[in-house]
């Protein structure tokens, strides 16, 4: 028996074209140091400069996804070397082959790049929702197909036996996530270059957050439809290239190692931010816990609150629009914190404040301002609104455990 998607064009407004001025500034990092926690439960946070940022894309559907069109595997990798992408994560829908990814997306011959790193992965395609898989290697998806109509315990023992990293998609609306999430790693709150659709998903990554589970928020385009290679092979989709595609979003991790698994565990421990498009800046958070001027957290990082004041700096790096003000807004457990300005030469912006000793909390930070123009995808700017780029949370007393 065949069984049918549940078509996903998530993309179906289509921006109008917006003129371009393309502008680069980078700026440099660096930061130090590495802060020794005394809560033996959480351990210690790891070196903020043993490292590399990677960028990318997460939710990308090729030929191998019945909805797809003019999409090969190879055109996806072509445009992401060209246009400069480290990794891609190509999810095809599982159910459109009854679970045998491994004979679909991994052994096209086009599934291969020597320069963006290629993660091993699907999207779960199941009555009860969508979720991606994300692995540093090849494993047995055929295992987390046959457990989908099963309860939440045994889907969840099928997946720490594969050793994957699973991901809620697209958490609210049409096909959102019916799972628990304590299934899950990390969660889709930015799918598709429209940005406005995903206000729910943000509501939802919050309330998980505050219930104390530690979830990275991702981006991923879902991206179904490419070029055609002519145009008596347009179909009614081929309008989506033009305003979503790879990159949109884009999510930032950084890496210990320029590797699938350096990828795989930045996604995990949630050193990650997201960009409407790999042009817009990318936002970093750090805190300096002891106040020494030096930071020693970054987003992702968890560690033991004292009880004394925290520095947080907020960094955006990268490229960015001449002269533009960009709004940082910061959100502390799930409220707003407080809204700042960053312009100038270095776009940075710093806040204090004291993490209740004993108690869980979170701090992070929505950036809003001009988008920088992403010609290989000219209408995705206008989908994207004012929205720019959202940071993971910095934790502290989060259990390790949970
Ligand atoms: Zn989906
Ligand atoms: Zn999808």
């Amino acid at each position: 028996m065949m069984i049918r998607d549940r078509t996903e064009n998530r993309v179906k407004k289509i921006g109008l074209a917006i003129a371009l001025s393309l502008t680069t500034m980078m700026a440099g990092v660096s930061s130090r140091s590495v802060a020794a926690d005394t809560d033996p439960s959480i351990p210690p946070v790891a070196s903020l400069d043993d490292g590399v940022w990677m960028k990318g894309d997460l939710h990308l559907h090729s030929r191998h996804s019945q909805d797809s069109s003019n999409n090969p595997v190879a055109k996806i990798i072509g445009f992401a070397e060209k246009t400069g992408f480290d990794f891609l994560a190509i999810t095809d829908h599982d159910n459109h082959v009854l679970g045998d990814v491994a004979h679909n997306t991994w052994t096209d011959p086009e599934f291969k790049s020597d320069k963006v790193v290629l993660l091993y992965g699907a999207e779960w395609t199941t009555d009860r929702g969508h979720g991606n898989v994300f692995s540093a290697k090849p494993y047995d998806h055929q295992r987390l197909y046959d457990v989908r109509d099963e309860r939440d315990a045994k889907i969840l023992a099928v997946k720490k036996k594969l050793g994957i990293h699973l991901s809620a998609n697209h958490p609210a609306g049409k096909d959102h996530f019916g799972f628990s999430f304590d299934m899950v790693d990390s969660i889709e709150v930015w799918n598709s270059a429209i940005w406005s659709k995903n206000a729910e998903a943000m509501m939802i990554w919050d309330d998980m957050l505050r219930s104390g589970r530690k979830l990275t928020g991702r981006g991923g385009s879902d991206s179904h439809h490419g070029t055609p290679d002519s145009p008596d092979k347009a179909t009614k989709n081929s309008i989506q290239r033009t305003a979503n595609y790879v990159g949109t979003p884009t999510t930032w991790a950084f890496a210990r190692t320029r590797t699938p698994q350096g990828v795989v565990d930045a996604l995990t421990n949630g050193r990650v931010s997201i960009s409407a498009n790999p042009y817009d800046p990318r936002v970093e958070l750090y805190a300096d816990r002891d106040q020494d001027g030096r930071m020693d957290m970054m987003m992702g990082d968890n560690a033991q609150a004292t009880g004394k004041p925290v520095s947080f700096e907020v960094r955006l790096v990268g490229n960015r629009i001449q002269g533009a003000s960009y709004t940082v807004r910061v959100i502390k457990n799930g409220e707003p914190f407080g809204t700042y300005q960053a312009s100038g030469d270095k776009l940075t912006v710093t806040f204090t404040d004291t993490p209740v000793a004993g108690k869980r909390s979170y701090y992070r930070v929505e950036v809003e301002g001009p988008q920088t123009p992403y010609p290989e995808v000219p209408n995705s700017m206008r989908l994207s609104g004012n929205m720019i780029a959202l940071s993971n949370p910095v934790f502290f007393n989060f259990d390790p455990n949970f």
